[in-house]
């Protein structure tokens, strides 16, 4: 059976708007006899979350054929040695909950030290940056988490960057769900957990491991569940070096849609493996391509 692995954010929808040719698309495939996988590097949802939300947008799927970064760093986490027993998220919750998911004990955000100053320091109370420098300084310290996991982080604050910079300085794990520079959604792009990851370098001089695309471990998870019969794999995506390069690294063919991150004219800036096989302005394009003949 062949399989087709569809990047979400920038293919399928963007924000809560579904794109054209999302629902005939998949429909066609699975009538067609293809396996439909989805992988995202977004990693502020748990997979539940995703098949609710795939659901509502009447796109199908189930848990079987989701796979997030927030559940490939799960179960990456959950296969170490030692295995890691206090993790600190810089993330959403999904994330957390996905890391608990495998028995892994993860602090709440709220235990964040210095996370709510008091009034004088609040940045409605004046902006006083010495009375903010004060309350982290006097905050209560825990030991150093011995993980520190980043994804997208949508309430980002300075004393969420401090705690995880303070753990891996004292020499916390580094792991990063994806590094994804930018977050498309309806009509613009917001910052994507990259940024996040990048700040985080930076304060410590250490260089995170990452999960998501372009690495290879969310597409391997797929095909993995597609099982020793999969025939031909097909990975459709918004990002020439995330998803095209994921695609080659487990030797996929990989087309690029141009209705997200990569618009037409940055196409030819592609080098190496970040070059599609094929580029589409549409997904009902697909159904031209020689893999996806006769679907
Ligand atoms: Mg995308």
């Amino acid at each position: 059976m062949p399989v087709a692995i569809f990047d979400m954010d920038g293919v399928l929808y963007r924000g809560d708007t579904v794109l054209p040719h999302a629902r005939e698309t998949l429909v066609r495939l699975r009538a067609s006899g293809w396996q439909v996988f989805f992988a995202t590097n977004n990693s502020s949802a748990s997979r539940d979350d995703y098949v609710r939300r795939l659901d509502r947008m009447s796109l199908g799927g189930d848990l079987d054929h989701v796979i997030t970064s927030a559940y490939a760093t799960a179960h990456y986490l959950e296969r170490l040695e030692p295995r890691p027993k206090d993790v600190y998220v810089v993330g959403a919750d999904g994330l957390r909950n996905e890391i608990r998911a495998v028995g892994i004990a993860v602090r709440d955000r709220a235990a964040t030290p210095g996370l709510r100053p008091p009034p004088e320091a609040a940045l409605d109370g004046g902006g006083d940056a010495g009375a903010m420098r004060r309350h982290l300084v006097g905050a209560e310290l825990p030991a150093a988490a011995d993980t520190v996991v980043v994804g997208l982080d949508l309430h980002l604050t300075y004393a969420v960057l401090a705690e995880a910079q303070r753990s891996l300085l004292a020499g916390a794990r580094f792991i990063a769900s994806n590094k994804d520079r930018a977050y498309p959604v309806e009509g613009r792009l917001l910052p994507g957990a990259g940024s996040i990851v990048g700040a985080l370098e930076i304060a410590t001089g250490r260089s995170a491991l990452c999960i998501g695309k372009p690495e290879p471990f969310l597409f391997e998870e797929a095909v993995r569940r597609a099982g020793p019969e999969a025939g031909a794999v097909v990975v459709v995506g918004d990002a020439t070096d995330y998803d095209i390069v994921a695609a080659h690294r487990i030797g996929a063919i990989g087309v690029l849609i141009t209705t997200g991150l990569t618009p037409h004219d940055a196409v030819a800036g592609a080098s190496g493996d970040a070059v599609p096989d094929h580029v589409i302005a549409s997904l009902d394009e697909l159904f031209g391509l020689p893999a996806l003949a006769g679907a």
